[in-house]
């Protein structure tokens, strides 16, 4: 619904300053324009577009589609295609990567500049509850100050590191390090199997580096279902050059020293066994930690929990009623796309419009290959919290498209309310399954039951027609897949 014209014209003059450019604050930015306030968005980079597009989302997956390529035409062996060895240009790909980036940032650059949003280059500070002093990026000489009706914090979150290491920092990379292609190293230890140790250990496996995986739980992904991780576990295991040298799960890093040209590790498994290795890399990836140091919230009424997190109520409020919260710094998940939905909700309320963050669903994508993604309930937290469900399990094995793709290694998965055969959670394990899951998200956020599912026509041949047959396997009507129980538990 568009805004009543009345109501921008209530907003004129109204001024809201936003400190963070990225996938938070840009999109709350242009809302806040669109909604008739006089908008500020202050970001230390060149243009807006934050971690996400300068060294996040945008340039991994930019590679992921590059290590994409290579798995697959090492894979077209096996179907009578001989592509041989490939000459990989790491300048090239660089160079690529840097212009998808700039092509982006660019487009909103112009796009702020088209909406009125004055972009202010420098780093914010409250100074008071209702001024934000913007420095020049590196934080020094005073430049200018802002003041606000209201304002919105979206400063992100940063990659939390091994705390006590002493090691060669050319050696040791963040995931920003790694996104920056210096190099290609013979062998690389990746800290941390979660969202970004898996996805940046599958750039550099695809680009020649031999990987191994040190994760300090049980699993992969933690938290993910297990059924879910298991076809990306056997893949990344997998011999005949597909597979990582190692995965070793529960087991910890407890020393890092410099070595030659690399670093010299020293690993604990569970039981207590240590054994030293020797790296050309390491790849910290164990999480983030969210950005709210150096901001002056002490000059405000914002309240930091123990976790580091900005506390806020359904419309992004903090405890300061017109300073707003979105993103990484409000809490878990730290996802762009949850980021953007909160700054949505930050913007409306802050331009007195009825607004609040109720998702019913936070998709959630691992771009690894396969790929990992889930939305709504999963059914670990489903039995965790005693929620009576039925969950049914379509494998790809019975996928004609599948089939075709030669990637019959997927998995989909439903997870229906027994009483009302309501869609409550949808996970997807497979190629191209981060695009898959936003059907689940829709039917989740509609109510959707799972006949709805079953009697609305996908497109044949398609991997999209594994989410309608899990459905069919809910009411044991699946044309191409007959589970030994009939149906699921
Ligand atoms: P993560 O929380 O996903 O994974 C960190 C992993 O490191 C966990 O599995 C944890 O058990 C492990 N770990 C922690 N300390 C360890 C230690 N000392 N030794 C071995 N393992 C250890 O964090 P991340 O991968 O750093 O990603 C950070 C955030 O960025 C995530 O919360 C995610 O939401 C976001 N992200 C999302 C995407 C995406 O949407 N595709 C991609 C990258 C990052």
């Amino acid at each position: 619904m568009a805004a009543p014209k009345k109501e921008n014209e209530s907003n004129q003059g109204r001024r809201l300053a936003i400190l963070g450019a990225g996938p938070g604050g840009y999109p709350a930015a242009f809302i806040g324009a669109s909604l008739g306030l006089d908008v500020t968005l202050i970001d230390p980079r060149p243009e807006p577009g934050g971690v996400c597009l300068y060294e996040g989302c945008i340039p991994s997956k930019t590679l992921l589609h590059v290590a994409r390529f290579l798995e697959e035409s090492r894979s077209a062996e096996a179907w009578g295609i001989h592509v041989g060895k490939p000459r990989i240009d790491i300048d090239k790909l660089r160079e690529r990567s840097g212009k998808v980036v700039a092509k982006l940032t660019g487009g909103l650059a112009a796009l702020c500049s088209q909406r009125h949003v004055r972009y202010v280059r420098g780093r914010g500070r409250f100074a008071d509850n209702h001024t934000v002093v913007v420095t020049d990026p590196d934080g020094e000489g005073k430049q200018e100050r802002i003041e606000f009706d209201h304002a919105i914090v979206a400063t992100g979150s940063r990659a939390s590191s091994l705390p006590g290491f002493d090691a060669d920092r050319a050696a040791v990379w963040d995931s920003t390090d790694a996104l920056r292609l210096d190099d290609v190293p013979q062998t690389l230890l990746v800290v941390g199997g979660g969202y970004i140790g898996l996805e940046l250990a599958t750039i550099y496996h695809a680009l020649g580096s031999r990987v191994t995986v040190v994760e300090m739980t049980e699993s992969l992904l933690p938290g993910v279902d297990p059924d879910l991780v298991e076809p990306l576990r056997n893949r990344l295991q997998a011999d005949g050059g597909v597979g990582f040298d190692a995965i070793l799960l529960r087991t910890r890093v407890t020393a890092m020293e410099p070595y030659q040209h690399g670093v010299l590790v020293t690993l604990q498994d569970a039981d207590g066994t240590t054994a030293r290795r020797k790296f050309n890399r390491v790849l910290v990836a164990v999480g983030r930690r969210p950005c709210t140091d150096g901001l002056g919230l002490e000059n405000t009424g914002v309240i930091v929990n123990e976790s580091g997190f900005i506390e806020v109520d359904h419309e992004q409020r903090t405890a300061e009623r017109h300073i707003f919260a979105v993103g990484d710094v409000a809490g878990e998940p730290m996802l762009a796309h949850k980021a953007s939905y909160e700054g949505r909700v930050a913007a409306e309320a802050a331009a007195g419009r009825p607004a609040a963050s109720d998702a019913a669903a936070v998709p959630a994508v691992v771009f690894t290959d396969p790929e990992v993604a889930w939305a709504g309930l999963t059914e670990t937290e489903a039995r965790r919290r005693g929620i009576d469900v039925h969950v049914v399990r379509f494998p790809w094995a019975a996928s004609g498209r599948a089939a075709t793709l030669g990637r019959n290694d997927g998995l989909t998965k439903l997870i229906v309310e027994n009483r009302t055969e309501r869609i409550l959670g949808l996970g997807i394990t497979g190629t191209g399954a981060g695009e898959l899951i936003a059907e689940g998200v829709l039917a989740i956020e509609t109510g959707t039951r799972a006949r709805d599912l079953m009697l609305t026509i996908h497109p044949h041949p398609t991997l999209s027609e594994t989410v309608m047959e899990t459905a069919d396997v809910f009411f044991g009507q699946s044309a191409h897949f007959m589970p030994r129980s009939g149906g699921g538990e």
